[in-house]
């Protein structure tokens, strides 16, 4: 079953264009990783599927879960099963994990989250990805390492459960811990009802992976899609051999 089908989409940032015509289709239950060089467009890609507001759809359809949903507000899609890990302060003084993804679940349900309930459910996604109990009651951020924000991130997605997950990985500069947490995490939470697109240049992480599709977006467009072997074949000759290549097809 098909998830999210983009068709010929156009994005502006301040009237300049970024997404020249993409399209990507996504099954229920896939593993998804785009690649691309520093400029390509794959943070605008994320955050247009969020529906930040900053970013201008002039062009093109998105359906989610055969829903065009080009018009909904980010409150709106992440009701609907969307998920891109939280943008939020470095720190939040006084405000434990356990309290931020507690919040987080109150505002993406629209239910009410009980103090105790929630902390049950916490436990089990905890214990399911292996994360120790004291972690939920400590600061949010406060002295985390790398890998620790991300621990944040792939707990966000177990207690939020959506359809789709954007994980951005590209500027984060992740040692090779962090890369084994968003790995392992993103291995658990996968499942034939959830499909997860991973926006990645580090080569560990693919392998970690192992992606059913990797996708090159390039200028704004996707280019070329393959296996494993076409994130090989750009380690090995680089992003202006596929340029050259694919540009004009
Ligand atoms: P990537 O994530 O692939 O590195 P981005 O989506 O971040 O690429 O950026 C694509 C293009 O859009 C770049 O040319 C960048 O300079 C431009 N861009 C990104 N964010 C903004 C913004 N907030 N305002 C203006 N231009 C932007
Ligand atoms: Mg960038
Ligand atoms: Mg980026």
């Amino acid at each position: 079953k098909n998830i999210l089908n983009i068709k010929d989409l156009k994005v502006q940032i301040d009237e300049k264009e970024i997404l020249k015509g993409l399209n990507l289709q996504i099954n229920a239950g896939e593993i998804h990783i785009i690649m691309g060089p520093n400029g390509s467009g794959k943070s605008t890609l994320a955050y247009t599927l969020m529906g930040h507001p900053k970013y201008d759809i002039t062009n093109g359809e998105i359906i989610f879960d055969d829903e065009l949903i080009n018009e909904l507000r980010a409150d709106e899609r992440a009701k609907k099963g969307i998920f891109l890990s939280f943008q939020y302060p470095e720190e939040i003084p006084g405000v434990t994990v356990e309290e931020f993804l507690r919040t987080a679940k109150t505002s993406v349900t629209g239910k009410f989250q009980g103090v105790m309930a929630f902390k049950k459910v916490l436990k089990e996604k905890m214990k399911e990805l292996e994360i120790a109990e004291e972690y939920a009651a400590r600061y949010l951020n406060q002295g985390f390492s790398g890998g620790e924000k991300k621990k944040n991130e792939i707990l966000q997605m177990a207690v939020l459960e959506p359809k789709l997950a954007v994980l951005d990985e590209t500027d984060s500069g992740l040692d090779v811990d962090a890369i084994r947490i968003v790995a392992e995490g993103v291995k658990r939470m996968h499942n034939d009802k959830r499909s997860i697109l991973v926006i990645t240049h580090y080569n560990k992480l693919l392998e970690y992976l192992n992606p059913h599709y990797v996708h090159i977006l390039l200028d704004g467009r996707i280019v070329k899609t393959g296996g494993i072997d076409l994130a090989n074949e750009i380690d090995e000759k680089g992003y202006e051999h596929i340029r050259s290549i694919y540009s004009y097809q």
